[in-house]
């Protein structure tokens, strides 16, 4: 039965044989498919399937055994059933055979080996420091590698914008693209030049490869540039040099060894104050000693001298090893390279295996001088490292890091508008919710930690706030206590109190958060701070909604107090007189009466509200009925009034209890 294959299918199927027809159309298909077998060299059987001739959804099924034979097909039918129709892909059972055999989960693991080179004769005496003592030379990559890396580059007045912003910051040298490679680079770095936007102390850095035409381009487009680092790259790794240049390692050494030279004649040609930076371009799967001999050449070319430095930019370009052996390898080259006392070294890692940071961190432990990297971490796949990180690691250790992050919600703005990305969430330090406590336990830590520091001052070191919120530019109240289902009385506590000025007493804030947990709980939603407050007010402030009264003397007695009262009870007026030993006992005993209810007082509090200029009282009555405490609160001018008003909202929030049971 010829089925007729075309294309893909054809050239997918390849000489195999059919076996069968399959009449039955599996989920998905169209049409009947047909099922071809292909016997291998291995003596592995791979079944293709082809769905109407044209689309091919392919599977290799194998089994050694030629009994088993029939069973590889069956297990082929079902996994492609469920699964090869949506994904058209290979499915290799041999493999997830061999891998279920070896209890592992993924299956294609023996395709990968180490990709890195663990330098020799490094002692890693720098893994002893704890800590980096001195912010390292920052170098923004955001309009370069940054931009490179964006679904949509920025245009010349995004990268205008975004140059300001980054000198505003406090970036002293900043990469601003590769002149040469495209028009909008060119005439972006032309306009910083002509418009003189180029503050006196900021470096701009271009990037060239070495080829005598771009150099010759870039060097033009730097002309009138008071001062610029002129980076010289090219691709060192044994897999670009096999497979992308096929060239060998004396090639590659001369194309550095050309682009050096030329860089240097230029420079003697230009006007102008041009420092050389040079970076063997995935220096982390280069064999460290030929990054040192290529570095070297170029070294020797240029000859740095103190008042002419030389920048060696070790990038991770692709990051391949845990970051101590990163550490390690710019521990050898440190230690190997010519000149060392006029040489920068300068770090430019990616973040392939989300150690960019770290990276960054244990190659300025091992004598790096120099970052380079982005906000947020933007760059080509996983990003590069984020410079924003970075600085507060050392900010929040008590060093100055030399660029200004106060205001990182403004600098969020910026960046999500020219770039078109978004901070996640958990982005370290940036990220909207890396301050926000929902948890009760955690808003109760924080809360005493703020009153502790209050009291106490002394360094920060508030539970679970690795660094002061405000000194990023962000709120407490907006910021830190976050008020859904998982929070507790602290949280809900703290907002009342430091942005309403309720000093409520700890079993009512108890009270209160088990009511606020339960409307968030039920709702499924986060609450905001004005809608706690709003639920306060609403549920437990002044409350007449059962009871109410409306009118009250009181007479002072010769045994302490007589209420004399006209007090409603759903509507219904009763006058009612009673004594006490002071207003609110008299009060307390009138409503006794006309309710008919025995309950306690069990805690009475008040405190003056001070966000008003008219001043205010604030009362706070917990009552207690068998084994049920009810809390009320009350506002009024009068500290008396306020007090009456506390109870009376104490009793109706009892009434009302008693009416929904
Ligand atoms: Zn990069």
């Amino acid at each position: 039965m010829g089925t007729k294959l075309h294309g893909a299918a054809k050239r997918a199927v390849g000489r195999c044989e059919t076996v069968r027809k399959v009449k039955d159309t599996p989920p998905g298909a169209a049409d009947p498919t047909t099922v071809y077998r292909q016997v291998g060299s291995d003596g592995f059987s791979r079944y293709r399937e082809v769905v109407f001739c044209t689309a091919l959804s392919g599977c290799v099924a194998s089994n050694k055994s030629g009994t088993a034979e029939s069973n590889a097909f069956v297990s082929f039918m079902q996994i492609k059933r469920s699964v090869l129709l949506r994904r058209r892909g290979f499915f290799v059972l041999k493999s997830a055979a061999a891998a279920k055999e070896k209890g592992r989960l993924m299956k294609n693991c023996e395709k990968y080996k180490k990709q890195y080179f663990v330098p020799e004769g490094v002692s890693m005496d720098w893994m002893f420091k704890d800590a980096i003592e001195k912010p390292p030379i920052w170098c923004s990559v955001d309009l370069r590698d940054g931009n490179q890396a964006l679904v949509t580059p920025m245009d010349l007045s995004e990268k205008l914008n975004f140059f300001k912003t980054l000198c505003k910051l406090g970036f002293k040298e900043i990469e601003i693209g590769f002149p040469a490679a495209s028009e909008t680079e060119y005439t972006f770095c032309r306009t910083l030049i002509e418009q003189d936007l180029i503050p006196d102390d900021v470096t701009i850095q271009v990037l060239t490869q070495s080829r005598e035409h771009i150099i010759a381009k870039t060097f033009e487009a730097l002309k009138g540039a008071k001062r610029a680092i002129v980076h010289l790259y090219n691709s060192t790794s044994v897999a670009q040099r096999e497979q992308v240049f096929r060239r060998s390692k004396e090639e590659i050494v001369e194309i550095a060894v050309t682009g050096a030279k030329l860089c240097r004649e230029y420079r003697e040609k230009t006007e102008g104050c041009f420092v050389f930076e040079y970076s063997p371009e995935s220096f982390t799967g280069t064999e460290p000693a030929f990054a040192a001999e290529i570095c070297n050449k170029v070294i020797d070319i240029w000859q740095p001298t103190p008042e002419d430095k030389v920048i060696i930019n070790l990038p991770v370009t692709v990051s391949h090893s845990m970051p101590h052996v990163y550490g390690a390898q710019v521990e050898y080259m440190c230690k190997n390279l010519h000149n060392r006392e006029n040489l920068i070294i300068s770090l430019h890692p990616h973040n392939d295996r989300g150690c960019a940071v770290a990276d960054s961190e244990m190659g300025l432990l091992a004598g790096g001088d120099r970052i380079e990297g982005t906000l947020f971490g933007n760059g080509e796949r996983t990003g590069n490292v984020d410079i924003i990180t970075l600085a507060l690691n050392l900010y929040s250790q008590g060093i100055e890091p030399g660029l200004d992050f106060s205001d990182l919600p403004a600098i969020t703005e910026v960046y999500e508008k020219v770039t078109g990305m978004h901070v996640y969430e958990r982005q370290p330090y940036s990220g909207k919710l890396v301050f926000a406590a929902f948890s009760g336990s955690h808003q109760d830590a924080i809360a005493k930690g703020m009153k502790w520091r209050e009291e106490k001052g002394g360094v920060w070191n508030v539970p679970y706030l690795p660094i002061d919120p405000e000194d990023v530019g962000r709120v407490y109240e907006a910021d830190v206590i976050r008020i859904n289902s998982q929070s507790g009385k602290g949280g809900i506590g703290y907002i009342l109190e430091t942005r309403y000025h309720h000093v409520l007493p700890p079993k009512m804030r108890e009270a209160f958060g088990y009511h606020i947990k339960s409307i968030s709980d039920h709702e499924h939603r986060e609450l905001q701070p004005q809608e706690v407050y709003d639920i306060f007010v609403r549920d437990f402030v002044n409350r007449a909604d059962v009871l109410k009264v409306e009118k009250a003397t009181y007479v002072e007695t010769d045994t302490g107090v007589m209420a004399i009262t006209r007090l409603s009870v759903d509507g219904k007026a009763i006058e009612v007189s009673a004594s006490g030993n002071g207003r609110l006992d008299a009060m307390h005993a009138a409503i006794r009466k006309v309710l008919g209810v025995e309950y306690t007082i069990e805690q009475y509090t008040q405190h003056a509200l001070e966000e008003k200029s008219t001043s205010q009282a604030a009362a706070y009555v917990g009552i207690r009925k068998g084994n049920q405490a009810f809390w009320g609160a009350g506002i009024d001018s009068d500290i008396i009034a306020s007090s009456v008003r506390a109870l009376v909202s104490a009793v109706n929030r009892m009434l009302g209890a008693q009416k929904e049971n």
